[in-house]
């Protein structure tokens, strides 16, 4: 089976026909990355044996007539998502012999669909970064151009699916990591509506923000997948009960009439031009699609690369606090009293831009900065979300560029934390305000690397943004181009 250009909608007729066994995919995935993940550094861990008996127990489901869409298919995982029995890293030395007892929610369920666990996924440390380069396991290579950043921090997940590793990989967004590297690396990924999926075992970094979701080449293999990854769990607070929804049901319907919000602050500067000339482009595909275009406006967005690394820092100063040594990961090998093991257990297990984010969110809590800074972003906050729902009383989906410029090279921007911080400047915003975002393969720009086109969408219309790229994706082929590493 040609891997490179198969769905995931195909695989699993594959697999239900049985023209081919789950154990058989699962080795063709397992071998693929054993050929070449070495050039990539996209896994963290792979651990075939383990994997190979989730197969064979698919096969048996799948004998017995009792398959779903998704059973005995491989997929695999940001290393932030606990899976019990596996190393569960976070891309960080704090957590580099941590074996989840637990498994995260979103993997119970992949569980019960029948999927199989494929391995870990690198990623920024604790999520935080636009590069992959903060991870300790080290970068991940972008496929298109191994001496470019494959995108962060979900970079693992991208880049894992951009060679065909895997048919789909989890991955997460506080700010952008799951569109940011689906851009850079010419694949699709979606970010749900904060709270659709649960955040029970996934590793916090900025609680509000976090949402879980998916990396895969269509729009309809990113809908596959969330069927599966979308429900309530009472054990994530902020998690939503809602009926069940078949995120591919719009898939096919015509978008004439669709109306596309085009932000005048996306459109004005700020974007490298070749990006620019391929979102165009995208815009005209949907032109002719019969989509309507309506100029909307986000006039709070350029604030929310500020606000986010206030609020993001001050929930993550919070949320890393428990590594201290006690109870698992990392703990310094020598120390004198107790205050000494924390602080030589946290020196240790951290690495810079995890401590950078540590410290700001101290400050911006403490007394006396908590009103000048945490507050004032919060009302910040409340503000771009207000310009998104005056936006999408206009439109029914916005769109822009889901990155500034495409992949970018290894230590280009390490030294400038606030040119990193800027790679998410057209992500950020959705996160402050909960809403459902994707990004799409839209063509090529410099140097032959993708662009990303992002899509926005109101809250819970994440069926509605898939069908709006899916019908991008019927007009286009895009999202079928691989690197040429991904043929071999
Ligand atoms: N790049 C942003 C950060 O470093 C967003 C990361 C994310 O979405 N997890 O925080």
């Amino acid at each position: 089976m040609d891997l490179a250009n198969t769905s995931l909608r195909q695989l699993a007729s594959a697999l239900h026909e049985r023209r081919i066994s789950s154990r058989e995919l699962t080795q063709a995935y397992l071998e693929r990355i054993g050929r070449l993940d070495g050039q990539l550094g996209a896994f963290i861990t792979v651990d075939p044996d383990k994997t190979l008996s989730q197969a064979d127990a698919a096969d048996a489901r799948i004998a017995r007539g009792e398959a779903g869409p998704l059973t005995g298919i491989p997929i695999a995982h940001k290393d932030i998502f606990c899976t019990e029995g596996w190393l569960t890293t976070c891309g960080s030395r704090m957590l580099s012999n941590f074996v989840s007892p637990y498994d995260a929610h979103v993997i119970e369920k992949f569980a019960a669909a029948g999927a199989l666990i494929l391995g870990k996924t690198n990623m920024d440390e604790f999520a935080m970064g636009s590069s992959n380069e903060t991870s300790h396991f080290g970068p991940v290579k972008n496929p298109w151009n191994l001496a470019k950043v494959p995108g962060g921090s979900s970079g693992g997940s991208a880049a894992a699916v951009a060679a065909r590793l895997a048919p789909a990989a989890t991955a997460t967004d506080t700010g952008g990591s799951i569109r940011q590297p689906a851009a850079l690396c010419g694949v699709s990924g979606i970010k749900p509506t904060y709270g659709l999926v649960s955040r029970y075992g996934m590793i916090a970094y900025a609680s509000s923000l976090d949402q879980g979701g998916v990396i895969a080449p269509s729009a309809e293999d990113l809908g596959l997948v969330l069927n599966t990854m979308v429900g309530f769990d009472t054990r994530d607070s902020t998690s939503i009960d809602r009926p069940a929804e078949d995120y591919t049901a719009a898939l096919g319907q015509p978008l004439k009439g669709l109306r596309i919000g085009l932000p005048r602050e996306y459109f004005s500067g700020g974007v490298s031009p070749d990006v620019a000339r391929a979102i165009d482009a995208a815009l005209e595909v949907y032109d002719r699609l019969g989509a309507e275009r309506v100029e909307v406006s986000l006039p709070h967005s350029q604030l929310s690369v500020p606000v986010y690394y206030v609020l993001a820092p001050a929930e993550a100063s919070s949320n890393l606090s428990r590594y201290d040594g006690v109870r698992y990961g990392h703990r310094a090998a020598q120390y004198g009293d107790l205050n000494d093991m924390y602080e030589r257990t946290r020196a240790e297990g951290f690495g810079a831009e995890v401590k950078r984010r540590i410290l700001t969110g101290t400050y911006v809590l403490s007394r006396g900065y908590y009103d000048a800074y945490y507050l004032q972003a919060q009302r910040v906050r409340r503000l771009i979300v207000n310009d998104f729902r005056e936006a999408f009383a206009r439109c029914d989906v916005i769109m822009g560029p889901a990155s500034p410029t495409v992949a970018f090279g290894f230590g280009e921007k390490t030294s400038d934390p606030v040119q990193m911080y800027l790679s998410d400047i057209f992500t950020i915003s959705v996160n402050l305000a909960g809403l459902p975002g994707l990004s799409i393969p839209a063509g090529f720009g410099a140097s032959g690397l993708p662009v990303g086109l992002q899509l926005i969408g109101n809250y819970f219309s994440e069926g509605r943004l898939l069908q709006a790229a899916h019908g991008y994706q019927q007009a286009t082929d895009w999202h079928r181009q691989v690197p040429d590493m991904a043929r071999a």
